[in-house]
């Protein structure tokens, strides 16, 4: 069983949209898979069309130690894709949980003691994947994200500030590696909202490449507006447009992650020394002029 968490303290990147659709391709691929949304905005339980009241049990509940992972567990569309589902009520997790004993590892205690609980009961373990999506910061509900997991999948965006921050990011992750999960590894780095026409773009990819060579998932998540259309339909861009580069991209992704199953090869540490970013904008392209660049907001429609 894998335990991934999509992380990245910037917001806006690709992570819900990620944990959100290659959950649904690896259940698709006949995998067992358990959605967690770790985050207050709920965006992850609002792209599944589930709104919770603040008496259902949710994320904040199973933190707060009333309900456990079975009790919170809800279905989706997708068969063999499950939730557990967030409200705005996670908000105070933080401050509320700020002086509970083992704070940090409340999700990783709740996850243990349902996949523990669920053997016992039925030889087997729940599911073959349980992916985190984690809110934009590096607060307490990130560090139970990353506590819960042996693996991060950081997405990034390939625009100019992409690498900004990500020597924070590694720090944290170095230290919660060294101190409390000495299991962590990155899965991998996953450029989103990729968009190959554009010059910045393509240097910017080329520079993720460059800082983390053994790490950048082989296939970037181009922008497609279908994978923008979908959250409001309540649907994975499986169900709501199944032919899209965006569902071709994520079915890749899961391909990608399924064969890191057969390829048991330690993934690569990340860099020892990550420079805060030196990406510059180049001199002009020329053939700029006779063929100018889309503008960022332009989408492939398919
Ligand atoms: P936050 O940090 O706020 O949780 P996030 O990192 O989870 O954000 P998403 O919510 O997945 O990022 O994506 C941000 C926005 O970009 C959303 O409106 C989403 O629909 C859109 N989006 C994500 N990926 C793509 C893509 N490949 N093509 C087009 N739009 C995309
Ligand atoms: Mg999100």
């Amino acid at each position: 069983m894998r335990h991934l968490a999509l992380i990245n303290q910037k917001g806006g990147v690709g992570k819900t949209t990620s944990a959100v659709n290659l959950g649904a391709a690896l259940a698709l691929e006949g995998k067992q898979v358990l959605l967690i949304d770790l985050d207050p905005q709920a965006n992850l339980s609002l792209h599944l069309d589930h709104t919770l009241t603040a008496e259902e049990p949710s994320t904040y509940s199973v933190l707060l130690g009333n309900n456990t992972i079975e009790e919170a567990i809800r279905p989706t569309t997708t068969a063999g894709l499950r939730l557990v589902a967030s409200n705005i009520d996670l908000s105070g997790a933080e401050l509320e949980l700020a002086s509970a004993f083992g704070r940090e590892s409340l999700l990783k205690d709740a996850l243990t003691r349902w996949e523990s609980e669920h053997q016992a009961k039925h030889g087997e373990l729940p599911v073959d994947y349980v992916l985190i999506d984690c809110p934009p910061s590096l607060g307490l509900l990130s560090i139970n994200g990353l506590l819960a997991v042996n693996e991060v999948i950081v997405t990034m965006q390939t625009e100019f500030f992409a690498l900004q921050g990500m020597s924070k990011l590694m720090e944290v992750f170095e230290l919660i590696r060294q101190r409390m999960n000495p299991d962590l590894k990155i899965c991998g780095i996953l450029p989103c909202l990729y968009d190959s026409r554009l010059k910045l773009a393509r240097e910017v990819l080329a520079e993720i490449r460059k800082y983390f060579p053994d790490q950048v998932l082989p296939r970037p998540i181009s922008k497609n507006v279908r994978l923008a259309e979908a959250p409001s339909y309540g649907q994975t861009i499986f169900q709501y447009a199944p032919k899209s580069p965006g569902a071709e991209d994520y079915r890749a992704l899961a391909r990608a992650i399924l064969e890191q199953e057969v390829d048991a090869t330690e993934a690569a540490a990340p860099p020892d020394e990550l420079p805060e970013i030196t990406l510059r904008p180049q001199a002009p392209d020329p053939a700029a002029k006779q063929a100018p660049a889309p503008a960022a907001s332009d989408v492939t429609e398919r």
